[in-house]
């Protein structure tokens, strides 16, 4: 049997590979990959711009697939099971391992990102424990679950309440994520902030009651009482940073969940003289996983419509290059890796 797949070569440069099958270790499990879906963490890889993810590996860390080898010590697992696979891999014994806070683990390992190759590629071996089975839930969905999570973990490490105020910087996947789920725990006014027109529609069709805006039109009369009660960005550049720390009121909070370059030119003075708070969130726990697979689910929002493009594994070069060039009508971009997936 082959394994084919996309190594990540150069930037810009896919290169077809075919790799051996892999043997699952004795507490691994072997998936067949159904979807996979192109991160914009992928995008800013393709393209040099990540901080910490270079070429040299196969990437693809949202995925769903089927199980076709089980290890000697895997339970509650079998053959033909579909599932959706969290990415990250811990040590297990470090501080933050220890607390609950795995998704910080000092020897961090995300397959498709650091350590391990991910799933652009027809089969790929993952430990059991970071496999959960989606039983008849459509695996296409379920590839959502990845970014989803992303959002849920950003919430719950803020210091958010329902009836909160909320501000949401970029209306790309994750920060649309992150706004679903605001909105379904509760925020009373959501205001989403994009440069582009479309996907600021995008937002406004999919969450109910969203506003949403363009960066020069925020006034901080739109909340009740001098600004937003907190504040989510979702995209990571100097640009967002900026407009978050200049629409927050005093002594608010700043979630940072987009990955901002790694020496940034913020201004760090209104952060320090408005006793400013902010918060990095990297990831997600299995609570948080489990949330967003409940969510998709039970079909909160329709979630279809954020799968805006699903290309053939042969498409996959051409797929990253479309989908950077069209940032206003590609969300979610997906590549159909295996054919027993509709
Ligand atoms: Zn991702
Ligand atoms: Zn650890």
């Amino acid at each position: 049997m082959k394994n084919e797949g996309w190594y990540f070569e150069d930037l810009r440069t896919f290169k077809r590979v075919d790799n051996p099958v892999p043997e699952p270790l004795p507490e691994e499990v072997v998936i067949e990959v159904g979807y996979v879906g192109i991160c914009g963490s992928d995008l800013h890889a393709y393209t040099g711009e990540h901080p910490l993810v270079s070429p040299g590996k196969i990437l693809g860390h949202e995925f769903t697939g089927r199980i076709t080898k089980i290890g000697d010590e895997v339970k509650d697992l079998k053959i033909g099971d579909n599932v959706v696979v969290e990415p990250s891999i811990s040590c297990g014994t470090c501080y933050n391992c220890t607390h609950g806070r795995y998704n910080i683990c000092n020897e961090l390992k995300v397959i498709g990102c650091v350590g391990h190759d991910g799933a652009f590629q027809h089969f790929v071996s993952v430990p059991a424990q970071k496999v959960y089975t989606l039983g008849e839930f459509s695996m296409k969905l379920a590839t959502l679950t990845e970014p989803f999570a992303v959002g849920v973990h950003g919430v719950r490490r803020s210091s958010f309440k329902p009836g909160n105020e909320v501000l949401v910087i970029g209306a790309g996947p994750i920060g649309l994520f992150t706004a679903i789920f605001l909105h379904f725990s509760g925020a009373k006014k959501l205001v989403i902030i994009d440069l582009i027109d479309e996907r600021l529609r995008f937002a406004r069709d999919l969450i109910p009651g969203a506003i949403t805006i363009k960066p020069e039109e925020f006034r901080k009369d739109m909340f009740t009482f001098e600004g937003p009660d907190l504040i989510f960005e979702c995209v990571g550049t100097d640009a967002t940073m900026n407009t978050a720390i200049e629409s927050a009121r005093k002594g608010t909070e700043i979630l940072l969940v987009g990955v901002p370059p790694a020496i940034s030119n913020v201004k760090m003075i209104y952060v320090q003289d408005r006793e400013l708070k902010i918060t990095g969130s990297l990831m997600y726990v299995k609570e948080d996983f489990l949330v967003a697979m409940d969510l998709l689910e039970k079909g909160m929002v329709d979630f279809d419509k954020i799968v805006t493009g699903v290309y053939a594994f042969d498409e996959l070069p051409e797929a990253f290059e479309y989908t950077l060039s069209n940032k206003a009508k590609c969300i979610k971009t997906l590549i159909r890796v295996g054919d027993f997936v509709d």
